[in-house]
């Protein structure tokens, strides 16, 4: 089975997606260069020394039932390069769902060339917003449906998903 870049990257932001600690969803999402090295990954989770939200005695959700305690895959790619000193500039994200309005203004603001989603993500009025103000930045956006071997890679990872992950 021959598999593409494009496919491969997703397959690893399905990865980062395992490795999420919010019980309101896991999404994964990495940012690699023009010869596909990855500069930044990320998966959604609470900020560094704050108890996962999955943990969290009292969890903190909005009214539409988003998890305010986590900060997304996206971002956290974004946080991951300020902190290391990458930048994004020209780069291309991979991630699991259509991206929300939030992270998306920041993606402009990082220099993103483009962005790959899986996923429709269905919860959220503003994600047509979300694709309209990237493309309208410049960021080129399309969407990377499951292929075989993406199928082949999901139904891999799906006995390490049901496992109990202790970070
Ligand atoms: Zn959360
Ligand atoms: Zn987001």
């Amino acid at each position: 089975m021959k598999i593409s870049w494009h496919e491969r990257m997703m397959m690893l932001a399905e990865w980062w997606a395992l490795w999420s600690t919010c019980s309101k969803g896991s999404v994964g999402a990495v940012v690699v260069d023009e010869d596909f090295q990855v500069l930044a990954s990320g998966f959604n989770g609470a900020p560094r020394g704050i108890k996962h939200c999955q943990d969290q005695d009292e969890p903190l959700v909005d009214a539409d039932g988003h998890c305010l305690y986590c900060i997304h895959a996206e971002m956290n790619c974004g946080h991951q390069a300020a902190r290391t000193g990458v930048s994004l500039r020209g780069g291309t994200l991979f991630t699991l769902t259509r991206p929300c309005i939030r992270c998306a203004m920041n993606m402009v603001q990082w220099g993103l060339d483009s962005v790959f989603y899986r996923d429709l993500y269905l919860g959220d009025p503003f994600h047509d917003r979300a694709i309209w103000l990237l493309r309208h930045s410049g960021v080129r956006v399309s969407r990377l449906e499951v292929t075989p071997a993406m199928a082949a890679h999901i139904l891999s990872l799906d006995n390490l998903k049901n496992q109990t992950w202790k970070f």
